[in-house]
Parts: structure tokens; sequence; C-alpha cells
């Protein structure tokens, strides 16, 4: 091995047989729970408190190296950290997996069945949480000094169950029954204020009137693969700010004292649902105000504690990223401090600010980019307010005069305020542009996306500010995504390509390329194609467990999981099903191998087309999984509550990818990593990250189809009308039709109308356009199954490739491209 500290100090502290006495002593002595009593869940939570022990230990071993050492960190603000379950990632990362099963296996538990305990903490709505978490496993992995600072929600994203096929919600308490991760940290509860106004005294500003809630920080250890290195992922919880208000108690209002407490709690009590939407809720706003501002505080105290009063020294020790724009009021929040409590002027607090600060945008989608009436700011946020006037006052009469001289068109197109397009309507702060005037750099997610930005997102922001708009394609940690969910694709690498510290993959990823030497090895194929078995037979049955459907292991896989959205385009996929359904109802022995379509999404609870796809899809699936005449060639499963832990099933069984979103619509994408890397072909568009997968794999290793970003934007020139499309496809306006016929839902017949007319009505998403390429593409995929030989050739090849998206690669790309930290 390589210096791997964590291993030598778990091995030197931690057998098997030391865990296994640690663990009967929580299990006593933490949860007052008898051995003969302990069950898994029990076991469960006894083995994670020990790995939390470990955990904490470490963190602050790493906390005395930095500040001995007094580098730089870096602050990822994020409203989501879509984490997944911990204990079995911890065990792997800490180099102490086998001495656990070990120690379990001498108390006669089986620790997969342990495992299997854990509620996700589903703390994020799906890939910008899932890649805040990825980071902060690579943060840990390579050494850097780093925080993660969000909201430790009390309701994770909802449970989805089907009825009748239709989505239902229901709250997920997830920290209900147990959370051993979080460690409650009252010294560094903050204070912040809400609402009040601004009034001025002695040439100062002051916020008064205040409303004010307590953040109380949860630390959860996030530890690194083969180091010590272990950061601190902090979650704020919000507190009111005294208990009761005795007063108030006296007077005998019991009642209304503790509605006071309970609003104040509601600020942390859930996430909101919508992927790429916002809500626009005054509630959101304060949940944004609320974390930011007690990380900016913890920071300050942070770097004073350290560095004492000197702010000369803040920006090279600070460096915040903003993930989305949903931490975009950090910016008027530093200046506010930096202003009104530290008396630095308004033209050094900013500079201070474009230092510190950079910002990470994740769409283009007009609707998905975050504006807030400035007069719901000035409610919540007065001071604030007052300073996004003054940052845009100088951006515009400075910055936007001396690149444009006279140009009021263009100030009023740049300007952080937009006008309203009509009269009596509201002034609207864009948070995008207040997040790229605020920062040294604005960075897309992946190369084509971050083209996009540079092009129509942000044109005139690149030509005043050249250097400032980037790219950092996105990536996914091997540890979870192979190592962790896969483990005998790990092992067969391991076994091929050595294990031995000059070969460490699952550091250096790149290093999965000397597979390629093995793509058309017969006897390393087989292996491959094994293990790919293996994994569809587990799966088999958790769909057999969750669904009741059987599925044969010998079909092909083929998988669409991700949110639910009409631009990822689930009713292509849907359409694309109806059809071949129909193609083996006309001919029952076409001479074609078993299918089975996967999918599982969630839709947001207020989306009406979302939810009506995935009725849709539920219609269908029962009725093609029910008719005998097609003999088992075709099946669909919908699997409900999509989550990682399902995600890290579904992938290492998956053999068809679909990342199928219509072209300049999906920013990056990093489910098309994993699958790609777990040896499945990918179906896709030209899009999101996609491209630079092509690029690693070569032409011949994916099925790319459909319109390019310059098609589809040569399209909405010229003018596209749907039903052309549908007049002129026989086999899509039969099922369409069929959709529209009421058939597949007799009991209410009208409804699939949204979805009908959403096609019908625009076809906003190109879906029909992109129709016959989609299935000429799958027609491809099925030759190629039949040859099994140049099947297994690509799959070998797209794990083989993907060195490239893993999220190190990403994190060392910010640090040197955007933290200065490399
Ligand atoms: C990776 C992941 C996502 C993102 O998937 P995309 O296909 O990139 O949209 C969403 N949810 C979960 C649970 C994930 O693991």
């Amino acid at each position: 091995m390589s210096a791997n500290k964590t291993e030598q100090y778990a091995a030197t502290t931690l057998d098997a047989d030391r865990l296994a006495q640690s663990i009967k002593r929580h299990l006593q002595q933490s949860l007052g729970v008898d051995l003969e009593e302990a069950g898994p869940a029990e076991y469960w939570e006894a083995l994670s408190l020990v790995v939390r022990e470990l955990g904490l230990d470490l963190i602050r071993k790493t906390r005395h190296k930095e500040r001995d050492e007094k580098a730089r960190r870096v602050y990822y603000l994020s409203l989501e950290f879509l984490v997944g379950r911990l204990l079995g990632n911890n065990l792997h990362n800490l180099g102490i997996y086998k001495q656990a099963e070990e120690a379990m296996a001498n108390l006669g538990v089986n620790l997969t069945d342990v495992l299997e305990h854990e509620t996700d903490p589903a703390l994020g709505n799906g890939g910008l949480g899932r890649l805040a978490a990825c980071f902060m496993d690579s943060l840990a992995t390579l050494d850097l000094p780093a925080f993660g600072y969000g909201i430790n929600y009390r309701f994770g994203l909802f449970k989805q169950d089907f009825a009748g096929g239709k989505q239902v919600e229901s709250p997920d308490g997830w920290r209900e029954e147990s959370c051993p991760w979080g460690i409650e940290r009252p010294k560094r509860k903050q204070l912040i204020k809400l609402y009040g106004r601004v009034s001025e005294r002695a040439g100062k500003a002051v916020w008064e009137d205040t409303q004010e809630i307590l953040g109380m920080p949860w630390d959860v250890p996030v530890t690194g693969y083969g180091t010590d290195t272990v950061n601190t992922l902090r979650l704020w919880e919000s507190r009111a700010a005294e208990g009761f208000d005795l007063s108030s108690f006296d007077e005998g209002r019991y009642q209304e004292s503790r509605s006071g407490e309970i609003q104040a709690e509601n600020v942390s009590q859930v996430l909101y649902p919508n992927d790429n939407h916002p809500a626009g809720k005054e509630l959101r706003l304060i949940q944004q105000y609320f974390f930011v501002a007690c990380s900016i505080a913890d920071l300050i105290a942070r770097y004073k504690r350290e560095n004492g009063d000197n702010w000369d020294d803040f920006a090279e020790k600070v460096a915040i990223q903003l993930n989305d724009t949903h931490p975009a009021i950090a910016v008027p929040e530093l200046m506010r401090i930096l202003m009104d409590e530290e008396d630095i002027v308004f033209s050094k607090a900013l500079s201070i600010c474009r230092e510190v600060f950079s910002y990470t945008n994740h769409t283009l989608l007009p609707e998905a980019l975050e504006k807030w009436p400035q007069n719901l700011i000035t409610k919540v946020l007065p001071r604030h307010m007052q300073i996004i006037h003054m940052i845009n006052y100088h951006f515009l009469h400075t910055e936007v005069e001396a690149q444009w001289p006279g140009d009021n068109n263009m100030k009023r197109r740049l300007s952080i305020i937009e006008e309203p397009e009509r009269p009596g309507g509201q002034q609207m702060v864009r948070m995008a542009y207040l997040s790229v005037v605020g920062s040294h750099k604005v960075n897309g997610v992946a190369a084509l996306h971050s083209g996009l930005v540079k092009t129509t997102l942000f044109p005139e922001f690149n030509e005043m500010w050249p250097d400032k708009l980037v790219n950092v394609t996105n990536g996914v940690t091997p540890r979870r995504w192979l190592d962790y969910c896969n483990p005998e694709l790990a092992k067969l690498i391991d076994d091929t390509i050595g294990n031995d510290g000059k070969v460490d993959w699952r550091r250096n990823l790149s290093q999965l390329d000397a597979i390629n030497a093995y793509a058309d090895d017969p006897a390393f194929q087989k292996k491959f194609a094994a293990i790919k078995h293996d994994n569809k037979i587990r799966f088999a049955a958790v769909v057999k467990e969750l669904c009741n459907i059987d599925i044969s292991p010998d079909a092909i896989f083929d998988v669409q999981i991700k949110r639910l959205h009409e631009y990822k385009r689930q009713q292509l996929n849907l359409l694309h099903i109806m059809a071949l359904y129909r193609r083996l109802l006309d001919n029952p022995d076409l001479d074609v191998p078993q299918r089975v379509f996967i999918f599982g999404a969630k839709a947001a609870p207020g989306y009406k087309v979302a939810k009506t796809i995935i009725h849709a899809i539920n219609r269908v699936a029962e009725r093609v999984n029910n008719d005998r005449r097609i003999k088992d060639k075709l099946k669909v499963v919908f699997l409900p509550n999509y989550r990682i832990t399902l995600a890290e099933k579904i992938i290492p069984a998956a053999d068809v990818s679909e990342q199928i979103s219509t072209a300049g619509f999906e920013a990056s994408g990093t489910g098309n990593m994993k699958f790609a890397l777990n040896g499945a072909l990918t179906v896709g568009t030209l899009d999101g990250a996609n491209v630079e997968i092509a690029e690693e794999v070569g032409d011949d290793n994916i099925f790319i189809y459909g319109l390019t970003v310059d098609e589809v934007a040569e399209l909405r020139h010229r003018g596209y009308n749907p039903k052309d499309v549908y007049n002129s496809n026989a086999e899509l306006k039969a099922v369409i039709d069929w959709l529209a016929s009421g058939d597949l839902c007799p009991e209410e017949p009208d409804a699939f109308r949204p979805l009908v007319d959403s096609l019908l009505g625009g076809d906003y998403f190109l879906t029909l356009v992109d129709y016959q390429a989609y299935s000429d593409a799958h027609d491809k995929i099925v030759a190629t199954w039949k040859k099994p030989e140049l099947w297994w050739k690509k799959a070998i090849i797209n794990t083989a490739s993907m060195g490239k998206f893993s999220s190190d690669r990403s994190i060392m790309d910010y640090a040197k491209t955007i933290w200065n930290m490399a």
C-alpha cells in the first residue's frame, strides 16, 4: 500500500475483536440494549456510533493539522447534500469493512443485513445534491481542507408510492428513528436576524426591530478514502431564539408563545421538492438566508480564531463556492458584515467578495433561473436589498459604463434588477447576475454547457470579463459508484491491473485505462459478463420484492433513472416502449431479445405533466407485463421511491443507460457517468457530459442519436409543428392515439390528456422530432446485443474509459482554476 495512514490507524487500533468490543459497549451503554435483544437495527446504530467516534477523532486531528498549516479552506455552500447511506461507505473509506464484517459475524450477525437498516438521508432532490456529496468525498480523499454547509432538514425529499399507477407523496421523517451521524455542536450555534428595518445612525446603517432565529449546527464526519483526513459537513437546524417568551406565558398566552417557537423551527423543516424549478416562496428565501448567514458567521469566527482580526488575509484563507444561485444571498451578507460590522468601505468589501466567491451554474432553463421579487427581499432582508442596489449601481455605472459608454440599453439588460415588462409588474432580483457580479469565477458543469453559458446565457459578461467564465466538468466518486456498489467488478479490476500502491484506481481513476487492453480478451469478457449477470440476478430479486414482477437476468436491462422532467424525456422512452409492444402484438414471433425497461423517478408534486408521465408509464407497464401473448419478451418496471440506495442496486445491473434529454437542456448529468463506469452502454443525445463521454469511449461504443444543439436552434428558428411529424409517422401516430384514447385508463379516460396536449400542442422538448432516430438507435442496440463478443467489448471499453469522470478530477480542476489551492 502507499502511505495509507488510515488503514494503519484502523488496523492497529481496530481489529475485529476491538470492533466487536466497541459495538457491544455502544449497544449496552449508548443504546441501553442487551445483547440478546439486539436486532440488525440496533447493531446498525451501534456500529454507526463506533464509526462516528473514529470519524470525530480524525476530524480533530485534521483540524489541528490545518490550523498548523494555516491553509486556505474551501467552503461549499449548498442547499442540498444527497449523501446516501453512510455506514457502509465510511467502513470502506476507513479501510475497516472486512474487520467490521468479521466482528459482526462473531456476534452472529450479517453485516449486509445490518447495512440495509440505514435510511437514506434524502437531503436533496437529484443531481445537484448528489454532486455536492461526491465533491465532499473527493475533497476529503484529496486532503483538501473543506467544509460543506447546508440545512439539516427534518423532512427530506418526500417518499413516493403509487396508487393506481399515480404518484402519491408522503413525508420522509428520515431521522425520526435515529441519526447517529450528526452531532450537535451548541458551542457553535448562531443567531441570525430577519425582517425589521434599516435606520441610519452616525452615518452608519443599523438593521433593527428584527426577529431572530437560532441556528444549531449538526456536524457529519466526511471520511476520505485511504487518508486520515476527515472533513465536516455542517448542517444547520433552526430553533426558536429563546424557548418560551415568559411574559406571554405569565399572561396565560401559552399557545401564542408556542406558536412563535414553531415558526422558527419551520425554517429547517422541509426540503423544497422541485428540481430545476424554483418555488418562489418566502420560506424558501428565509431558508436560503438562514443557512447562508449561519455559515458565513461560522467561517468568519473560524478565520478570526485562527488568524486574528486582520481582514487583509481573509481572501487568502477562504474560498466559498456557491452551488447554484441558492446561496447567492451570501454576497450581500458578506458585504453587510464587512461594511456595517467591520467598517470596511464598499469598494474594498466588494473586492474581498470577488476574491472569495465563485459560482457554479447548473442550468440554462429560463424558468429554472432564480429571481426574487424586490419587494420580498426588502421585507425579509431590508439591509441586503440596499446592498444589492449599491452593488448594482457600482456595476452598471462604473463597470458596464466603462465597457459600453452611454449604452443605457445594455445597462438595462445587465442590471441585477429586472424591470417589469408590463406597467404594474414587479421588479425582480436576478440571483444569477448577482452571483456573477459578486464572484471571480463562474463555471458551467460540462464543456458543452459551459460553452452555452458563455454564448447564450451570459454573452455580455463574457465580453466584459473574458476569464471569468470557465468549465469544470462534473464527476462522480468511484468509491461509492464502483468500489462500494459493485464489489465484484472492483475485485475483477484489482485482479487484472493490480492494487498494490502503485496501481490504486480508487484514487486515480485514469488507471482504469489499463483495462482497455482486455476488451477483446475472451476470458476477461466472460468474467465481466458473469459479474453483470450476477448483479442482474440480485437486482431481479429486488424487483420481485418491491414490484412483484418477474424479470429474467438474460433480458436486456434498459434503465432510465433520474428526476421526472419533460426535458429529460421519459415520455420519449414511453412512446417507444408502446411501439415495441404493438410490434410484438403484430408479430409475436419477432426475432428480438427479451427486454426489460426500468424506470425510477420522482416528479415534483406540483408538476402536472411529469406526474401524468409516471401514471402513463405505470399503466403501460401493467398492460405489457400481464399480456401472455408477447411471451415475456417485454417487461416494464417502475420502481417506487427512487433514491441513492436504489441507484446503487440498479446501476451495476444495467445494460443500457438512457440519457435522452433534448440537446442543450441537460447541463451535465452524472447518472450517465455512473452507468458507463459500471459497463452499461449509453443511448443518448449530444447533450451535457454525454458529449465528453462519447469522446472518451469513442463513437463506436455509444449510441448517439437525435438533434444536436445547433439543429434544435435551427428548427426552433424555422418553426416547428408537431402535428406534421405526428401525421407523417404511422407508428408514432398510433401510440399517441392509443395514449389519448382512454384505453389504458378506462375509469379516467382523460387522464393522459396533459401529456398528449404537451406533445401535440407545441412539443417544446421536441420529443416527436427525435422519435424515429431514437427508435433506430434502439434497433442498433438490439443488433449489437445479438453479438455478445461485440457487446462486452464495448461495455469493457466504457468502464475502462471513465477515468476523466472521477469527482477527484473535478475537484482538482476547481482547486487549480477556481480556488487557487493546488
Ligand atoms: C446520480 C443521481 C442523480 C442524477 O442523475 P441524472 O441522470 O444525472 O439526472 C439523481 N438522483 C440520484 C439518486 C442519483 O444517484
